[in-house]
């Protein structure tokens, strides 16, 4: 059996792995088959991670935490969890091909997943010009008029990077002021190929094989119109990927891993949770990574604390035994 599994692969679970695996633990992080490296791989440049005074691109970023948690013994497997049990001594997780892994701890790290309208026609025309992820799509709307929706720096950042590939972006936002940081809002304003649609959300996505345009709706009027675009990139935000964990662990109003204060600790004894799954709020890397932390060291003191009982039972019971004779 393990002492530590940790279930995820962005900057929280990485860095959870380099400092329990310099605590001697040696963890096993099971990164996704498909998404491993979180969300920072569908990320162009990171101007804000502490110590890249010149940026770093999101996929190097996490290539460098994986670099650093397997130099210190961390097992990277690259899998999809598709269950857990937690409640016991023992956790268990199984996977989809490499079969099911017991520990005496366990670091949820699962991030968050994109979030999306909800139209009956996203579904039918993603990857038909319904993409979540310019750096993964951008390429194939060279010299194409699309529409990015949102008002984080998501869609900030989606919208400008478009720009590279795509003749105009629309930036589709249902308030007339960004939530998106000033740096963001500034760089987007100063890009000739934007222009924003204010006071507006997306009602309809047309085409019949691929987008066409999208049927808009004025949130003040109540007025319809339509935009001609061949592409949508929805930016709304995301949801924290609590699948796994219904029905086993708590969660918070915002649908989050509920922990115990500032701590990773969940409301059961050996589970810890870290990064974006606990946090609707902050959500950067580094809060990730600082989180991720955290969660290692509970973890580590967990495990600690665990030994100390197992070490000292035996002794107290032979000490026990002896005052009764
Ligand atoms: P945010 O939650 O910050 O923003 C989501 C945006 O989408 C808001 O403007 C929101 O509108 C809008 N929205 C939400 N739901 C809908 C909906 N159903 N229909 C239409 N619009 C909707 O998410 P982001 O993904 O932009 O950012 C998440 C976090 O990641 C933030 O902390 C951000 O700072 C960080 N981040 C940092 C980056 C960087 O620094 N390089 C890059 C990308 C993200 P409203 O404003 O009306 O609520």
């Amino acid at each position: 059996m393990r002492e530590i599994i940790i279930i995820g692969s962005g900057p929280a679970g990485f860095t959870a792995a380099i400092y329990a695996a310099r605590a001697g633990l040696k963890p096993l992080l099971l990164a996704s088959s498909v998404e491993a490296g979180g969300e920072l791989m569908n990320t162009t440049e990171v101007e804000n991670f502490p110590g890249f005074p010149e940026g770093i691109q999101g996929p190097a970023l996490m290539m460098k935490l994986q670099e650093q948690a397997e130099k210190f013994g961390t097992e990277v497997v690259l899998d999809d969890v598709t269950s857990v049990k937690l409640d016991g001594d023992v956790k268990v997780v199984e996977t989809g091909y490499s079969g099911t892994f017991e520990a005496r701890s366990v670091i949820f790290a699962t991030g968050s997943a994109y979030r999306k309208l909800g139209l009956p026609d996203e579904e039918r025309l993603s990857g038909r010009g319904v993409s979540w992820c310019a750096t993964c799509d951008g390429f194939f709307f060279k010299t194409k008029t699309i529409a990015v929706v949102g008002g984080g720096d998501s869609a900030m950042e989606e919208a400008t990077f478009l720009t590279r590939f795509a003749e105009k972006v629309y930036v589709v936002h249902r308030k007339d002021t960004l939530r998106a940081s000033k740096i963001m809002q500034d760089r987007a304003f100063l890009n000739d190929k934007i222009e924003f649609v204010w006071n507006s959300e997306v009602v309809g996505i047309n085409g019949e094989n691929a987008v066409e345009g999208l049927t808009l709706r004025d949130t003040r009027t109540g007025l319809q119109s339509e935009l001609p675009v061949q592409g949508l990139f929805v930016a709304i935000g995301n949801d924290p990927r609590v699948h796994l964990v219904h029905n086993q662990l708590d969660l918070t109003a915002d649908g989050t891993i509920a922990v115990d204060g500032r701590s990773s600790r969940t409301n059961l004894p050996g589970v810890f949770a870290a990064g974006d799954v606990i946090d609707a709020h902050y959500r950067q890397a580094a809060t990730a990574a600082a989180s991720g932390t955290v969660a290692a060291l509970d973890a580590e003191e967990y495990l600690a604390a665990l030994d100390q009982v197992e070490h000292e039972s035996p002794a107290k019971l032979a000490a026990d035994l002896v005052a009764a004779e």
